[in-house]
Parts: structure tokens; C-alpha cells; sequence
């Protein structure tokens, strides 16, 4: 079993187009397993347009709610919390909780003296599964509004196959999000293009890659010809290229379109490459 991730410093780069690609290009050689964990935008099944296998599974966070009948407003429970997430108001006798800041360690529930603090259970996304033909496509949406990706990408990735191998679409960016889908990936592709935004933010997904210990390479996308600056930074961090896609309008009608299959034979010969340079570097 090998976990690949496909990375990009940022949004708009061509990542999920890559991830759809190469399970095209490995579902015939081996078992695919494909993890949208890019949850606030995921549309890798958008592209792969895989049929619904089981409905959906929703994903739930614990958070405080306090029983202000038995609460003395003593704010013992907001001074130990880390993350600002309560506010007790004791002239007033009144408490308030901020979902959004509260990352659920339940120090408050620990330390309140009145025992008036319970976890309580919300939905903050689930999780969709689709099949393409022999490949499991596990897609994760955030509920809008919630911003914790982190639980819903832990419970995409719970699903990770021990066969073949998992295409995991990680999150644009260098955000927390981007950390949990990548750790302990065998590899990650960081799917970069040759502007002056993509090569500033292909350095810095470098760097938490480094960080993390991961081994990655480089894919170039919409290249022109010219991708001599991303060619140096990755041979001076001795980073190999594993191919690169040229920029051309009719294959990013396809891609525009969502025809998927249409925009991979257009570049067949160039996803080929970059899948067996993987396979090569995977020994799969
Ligand atoms: S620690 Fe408990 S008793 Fe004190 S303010 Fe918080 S909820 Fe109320
Ligand atoms: S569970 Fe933790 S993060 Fe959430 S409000 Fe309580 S102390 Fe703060």
C-alpha cells in the first residue's frame, strides 16, 4: 500500500486535474483508492463522476454547553481555555461559546467546578462514497459555515485502503488542513506553475514538506516552455521533476467542461510519463 499525496502551494493550480489524472492512468495496474480531502472545495468525483456507493456519513464535533442553572460564573472555564472560546459574563449571569474558536480539548469540562459543563455532538461535514469503475473515490465537505476540516480530512483519511494505492487530493495552500491530508504520505506531488504567485507559493509548500519529512517531487503545470526558474529551485533542493503539462487552451476547455477522461487523452502521453515516473519512484 502506498499513500500519495498531491499537493499545490495554490488554489488553481491543476492539482485535482492531476489526481483525476493519474487515477486514470493507474486504475487498469493496480487498486485505486482516491481521498478528497480538500473539503472546502472537494471536486475530484465532480471530474471522475463516480456513481454513489453508500449515502453518506456524517461527521460530528464534540463542543461545550453550559448549564447556566448550575454554573456559579466563577470564568474558571474561560481563563483555562487556550483558545478564547468562552466568555463568562458574571455581573450579567450569562455565558457564551464560540464554536468556531473551540477545538474541543475539554479542559473547561475538566477544571469546572460545578460540573455545569457537557460535550455535546455537531455536525461539521461528512463524508460521500463513490466508485469509478474498480476505484473507491472518498470525498470530504465541510458543512459552510464550519471551519473544521480538520475532523472531516481525519475521517476521509480513516478510509485509506491498505491495498494499492491512495491518491489523496490534499488542500491548497500551507494551512493546518494542508499538514494533516500530507503527514506520512510515501510521496507527495507538489503540482506547481511557472507564474511569479505559484513559484513564491511552490517555495513555501516546499519548505513544509521539508518540515514534515515527506519525500515529494515536482509536477509543472500550464508550462510555456520556459519553467527555467522552477527547473533551478528544485535541482538546488536536488527535488526531481516528474513531468510537466504544457498550457494549452483545449485542454483546459476540458478541464473547464469537467470532461476528465477527454482532457486525459488530450495529455495521455505527458500523464503517462509522470505516472510511471511515480510508479518508478514508488516501486509499484
Ligand atoms: S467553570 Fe463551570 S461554574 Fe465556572 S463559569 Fe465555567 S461553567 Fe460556570
Ligand atoms: S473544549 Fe477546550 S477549546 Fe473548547 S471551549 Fe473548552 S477549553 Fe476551550
Amino acid at each position: 500500500m502506498k499513500k500519495i499525496a498531491i499537493l499545490s502551494g495554490k488554489g488553481g493550480t491543476g492539482k485535482t486535474s492531476l489526481s483525476a489524472s493519474l487515477i486514470l492512468a493507474f486504475c487498469d495496474r493496480t487498486k485505486v483508492t482516491a481521498l478528497d480531502c480538500d473539503v472546502e472545495s472537494p471536486n475530484l468525483n465532480l471530474l471522475i463522476k463516480g456513481q454513489e456507493v453508500r449515502s453518506p456519513e456524517m461527521v460530528f464535533v464534540d463542543y461545550p454547553r453550559i448549564n447556566e442553572e448550575k454554573c456559579n460564573f466563577c470564568g474558571r472555564c474561560a481563563r483555562v481555555c487556550n483558545f478564547n472560546a468562552i466568555v463568562i459574563m458574571k455581573k450579567q449571569k450569562k455565558t457564551m461559546i464560540w464554536d468556531d474558536l473551540c477545538h474541543s480539548c475539554g479542559a473547561c469540562l475538566e477544571l469546572c467546578p460545578e460540573k455545569a459543563i457537557e460535550m455535546k455532538p455537531f455536525s461539521v461535514g461528512e463524508v460521500r462514497f463513490n466508485q469509478f469503475q474498480d476505484t473507491r473515490i472518498i470525498t470530504g465537505e465541510s458543512d459552510i459555515g464550519k471551519m473544521m476540516p480538520d475532523p472531516v480530512i481525519s475521517k476521509v483519511l480513516s478510509y485509506v485502503s491498505d491495498e494499492g494505492i491512495n491518491i489523496i487530493d490534499s488542500p491548497p495552500g500551507t494551512s493546518c488542513p494542508v499538514v494533516k491530508s500530507a503527514v506520512g504520505a510515501d510521496h507527495a506531488i507538489l503540482v506547481a506553475e511557472p507564474s511569479p504567485f505559484g513559484i513564491h507559493d511552490m517555495k513555501l509548500a516546499m519548505e513544509l514538506l521539508e518540515e514534515l519529512k515527506v519525500r515529494y517531487s515536482i509536477m509543472i503545470n500550464k508550462s510555456s516552455g520556459n519553467d527555467s526558474e522552477i527547473e533551478k529551485i528544485a535541482a538546488n533542493s536536488d527535488v526531481s521533476i516528474l513531468g510537466t503539462i504544457p498550457f494549452d487552451f483545449k485542454g483546459a476547455e476540458y478541464y473547464s467542461r469537467g470532461e476528465i477522461e477527454r482532457y486525459y487523452e488530450y495529455f495521455k502521453v505527458q500523464i503517462d510519463q509522470i505516472a510511471e515516473a511515480l510508479a518508478k519512484e514508488l516501486s509499484i
